[in-house]
């Protein structure tokens, strides 16, 4: 923490959210800024404009940050710009040691991290610290990568010739992240960036604003230099120009963007008038089959993992359960036990909830819908079905529905909320062609013991994920991503640096 207040001492705009959350007797770290931070500097926008940022449990404001617009987001593109002349020039190691410091220093405020994102996005602390670690990782991953962006040397066809091919950065970056992982989805694509020698402008969702700022905060305490690294911190009315900025800039290399498949369609559109550098991870429509050789108990486990991690609003949720015909009715026995037994609503704060709100008041009323649409079609709750308003306004309670149809949104959309649904069939054809119904292709899932289906299954789901006997896939060392319209490029792994850097050829004559 003496890092942090030296921090504090040398930014001497910087406010504090001081007291904020006294009232409520929970306090937010003392390195959330109520600033954004452009140039190195933790700056208001030049409106002088602000929105709130509001905690989900009890719909009450945890402060203000800067509503930015046009005029701020090309002030951080300038400072991207200008900060990558020098930051291209920086070694490998350079740029490795830096990511590490910022590491260290994720590593030594997880607990404040987890408590910020809990506040603002609602979900559970221990999940918190979860995507915590999950998302300094990230960080981690990318300092050692960054040692390790090699060129080639090419057998030449030709004697007088020799070929070689670099690797560049491609300059500056826009990362427009959601709020869901209001953590990792900046650190995936930071983490990256910032290693290939790339600087960035970071626009965070609404919704989740002071991880971000956090992030910064110890990013500039980490020691990178001013103009790197930039947040612009705007609301959802001024989110659009702000994208649009983004992509039809020519200070501009690429754009990477997490979010809805609706959104992703619209940056790749705005990103062609400049012929940009796009990576897209989109919704998802996750299929998680269980066969009839599974482990029932084990897939269970698996399905609580996959379906209820903060509160279902992860990409790679398991959308849609597709149970064969024999173990279809002790599965869905077994969830609902598992269900009652382990899903407890409640203030993520508390270490007694596990089941934390949804985002925001429109999250909540678009899942109930989903679920109104599917009983009016015929579908059957098992469990839960409405609001749990007892709790709060944005709670749902955790719901199961079986008699489920082709014809109900909750089967060919994303539902994103904590609600099971679970689909009877018949033969490994029938769940694979289910399965694959669908524009969306991110992650899939599926329990079997038959070491031939599980060859055949996994080559035949057309997604950019399987988990196989495994609810949980995500790792700093996975390459990340969909197919289909569930996205371009992939995020992690060695292949992460990818979006980040050109090829260029260098061919040697007159040898
Ligand atoms: P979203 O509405 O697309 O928002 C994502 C980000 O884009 C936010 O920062 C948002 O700002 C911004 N945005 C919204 N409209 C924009 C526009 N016209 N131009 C530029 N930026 C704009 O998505 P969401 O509802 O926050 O997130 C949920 C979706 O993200 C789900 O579909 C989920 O599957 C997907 N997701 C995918 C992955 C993955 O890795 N594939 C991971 C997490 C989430 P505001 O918040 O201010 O609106």
């Amino acid at each position: 923490m003496a890092l942090i207040r030296r921090l504090q001492l040398n930014t001497g705009t910087v406010k504090q959210f001081s007291g904020i959350l006294q009232q409520r007797e929970v306090h937010l770290p003392s390195f959330v800024y109520d600033k954004a931070y452009v140039d190195g500097k933790w700056v208001a926008a030049t409106s002088g404009m602000t929105f709130k940022v509001l905690n989900p449990y009890d719909g009450k404001s945890l402060g203000v940050v800067p509503n930015m617009g046009e005029e701020d987001c090309k002030a951080a593109i300038e400072a991207a710009h200008a900060a990558f002349q020098e930051w291209q020039n920086t070694t490998a190691k350079e740029r490795s040691m830096l990511l590490r410091n910022w590491y260290n220093l994720l590593v030594k405020n997880e607990n404040e991290l987890a408590k910020i994102i809990t506040l603002e996005a609602g979900k559970p602390v221990k999940e918190s610290v979860g995507e915590v670690q999950y998302g300094h990782s990230f960080v981690e991953w990318f300092s050692e990568e960054a040692r390790r962006i090699n060129g080639e040397v090419l057998c030449s066809p030709v004697k007088s010739k020799e070929m070689i091919l670099i690797k560049q950065p491609i300059g500056v970056t826009g990362l427009i992240t959601p709020w869901n992982f209001p953590m990792a989805m900046i650190t995936r694509k930071a983490g990256a960036a910032l290693a290939a020698g790339c600087t960035c402008v970071v626009k965070p969702a609404e919704d989740t604003p002071l991880t971000a700022l956090a992030l910064a905060a110890l990013a500039e305490e980490a020691g990178f230099p001013k103009g790197v690294f930039n947040i612009v911190t705007c609301d959802r009315d001024n989110a659009p120009a702000i994208g649009k900025m983004l992509c039809e800039s020519p200070l501009v290399a690429g754009i990477s963007f997490t979010g809805s498949t609706e959104v992703g369609k619209l940056l790749y559109k705005q990103c062609s008038q400049g012929v940009k550098r796009i990576g897209l991870e989109l919704g998802g429509n996750a299929p998680f089959i269980v066969f009839n050789t599974a482990d029932v108990d084990k897939a269970v486990v698996g399905a609580m993992a996959s379906k209820f991690r903060n509160c279902g609003q992860a990409c790679v949720s398991a959308n849609r359960f597709l149970i064969q015909e024999e173990v279809f009715d002790k599965f869905v026995a077994k969830l609902t036990e598992k269900m009652q037994q382990e899903l407890v609503l409640g203030s993520g704060i508390t270490s007694t909830s596990t089941l934390g709100p949804l985002i925001n008041i429109t999250q909540t009323m678009k899942v109930n819908k989903i679920v109104e649409d599917a009983v009016q079609k015929g579908a059957k709750v098992l469990l839960g079905g409405k609001q749990a308003v007892n709790v709060g306004e944005r709670f749902y309670e955790p719901t199961l529905l079986t008699n489920v149809n082709d014809s109900m949104t909750c089967y060919k959309e994303e539902i994103f909320g904590p609600v099971a649904v679970c689909i009877k069939f018949k033969s490994e054809e029938e769940a694979v062609s289910i399965a694959n119904d669908t524009k969306r292709g991110l992650a899939g899932y599926f329990y079997s013991n038959d070491i031939t289906q599980i060859f055949r299954v996994a080559k035949k789901l057309s997604v950019g994920m399987v988990g196989i006997n495994e609810g949980m896939i995500s790792s700093a060392e996975a390459a990340f991503g969909g197919v289909k319209e569930s996205g371009i490029g992939r995020e992690g792994s060695h292949h992460g640096i990818d979006e980040y850097v050109y090829i260029k050829y260098l061919c040697f004559g007159n040898l």
